[in-house]
């Protein structure tokens, strides 16, 4: 997500609006005003910034609004020249009252969403008033560890499911998760009150060199390994260490790596590394 906030920043900040265009009413659901009040608040607008927290992405505007986005699993934004063919998968565009790029907003699954929301203070930084309650991440360079440790140790919860947490911190989801907890020898089921301090802290530095990593390698700094503005996917899939291993080797001591069902999804890890702890279920 950081990838396509970088994107944005250079293609679309600073244009002021000319058109919007919108298909499809499930990427406006969490707009509950509708296509219409969406369409007449934008146009005109200029694009002030572009910021991110966690997995949202917003574009203040200079009317004390926000254009927020979600990508979801398959959300995708664009630029592109304004004659390119619409996808099939089109479900906003923007033009600007200059000869730039258009903004496309593409998404295969509607997962992903958008919406007009007021910025509120939240943590000394104007957000979305929608959002207010999600945390900073990692890779945010307000981020404070010592804090975030703190606030993951209060919890009575595994740790995994802290690191889940977007209220926590942001950004973490299954993928970076379990490559976090391989880095720091974690098992994911230990109950955070018996996390250690230091252990808190090399966990969230873990986190936070699993999403460095994905950033450097052109994925995006989240769990969508495929997204970012120029529609390329990422690579990052190829460097990981534990996730989607299952039976494969350790990189670090050649057991097998272990999957198991987690939340609907899978959790992976090596058992010698990250030996469960003893009372866990
Ligand atoms: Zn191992």
């Amino acid at each position: 997500v950081e990838t396509v906030r970088a994107g944005l920043q250079r293609w679309v900040v600073g244009r002021r609006i000319k058109s919007v265009a919108v298909a499809g009413e499930r990427t406006l659901r969490r707009h509950v005003a509708g296509a219409d009040d969406f369409v007449a608040r934008l146009t005109g607008r200029r694009f002030a910034a572009a910021r991110r927290r966690g997995k949202y992405l917003w574009l203040p505007l200079d009317d004390g609004t926000s254009l927020l986005a979600h990508l979801g699993m398959s959300g995708q934004f664009l630029a592109v020249p304004a004659n390119a063919a619409a996808g099939k998968h089109l479900r906003a565009r923007w033009t600007f009252d200059d000869d730039g790029p258009e903004l496309r907003f593409h998404d295969q699954r509607t997962f992903g969403g958008l919406a007009l929301a007021e910025l509120v203070e939240a943590d000394g930084t104007l957000v979305p008033s929608t959002i207010a309650h999600i945390a900073r991440d990692p890779m945010d360079p307000g981020f404070d560890p010592d804090r975030a440790v703190r606030a993951l140790r209060s919890r009575r919860t595994e740790v995994k499911r802290a690191l889940l947490d977007q209220t926590l911190v942001s950004g973490i989801g299954n993928i970076y998760a379990d490559e976090a907890l391989w880095r720091a020898r974690l098992h994911g089921t230990r109950p955070v009150e018996r996390l250690t301090r230091a252990q808190g802290t090399v966990l969230l530095a873990s986190a936070t060199e699993v999403m460095a990593e994905a950033l450097r390698a052109g994925g995006t700094s989240f769990d969508s390994l495929y997204v970012n503005i120029n529609g390329q996917s990422g690579y990052f899939e190829r460097s990981l260490n534990v996730y989607g291993r299952g039976d494969r080797p350790c990189r670090r001591c050649g057991t097998p790596i272990r999957r198991e069902p987690f939340m609907n999804r899978s959790s992976y890890f090596c058992p010698r590394c990250q030996p469960k702890p003893r009372s866990s279920r």
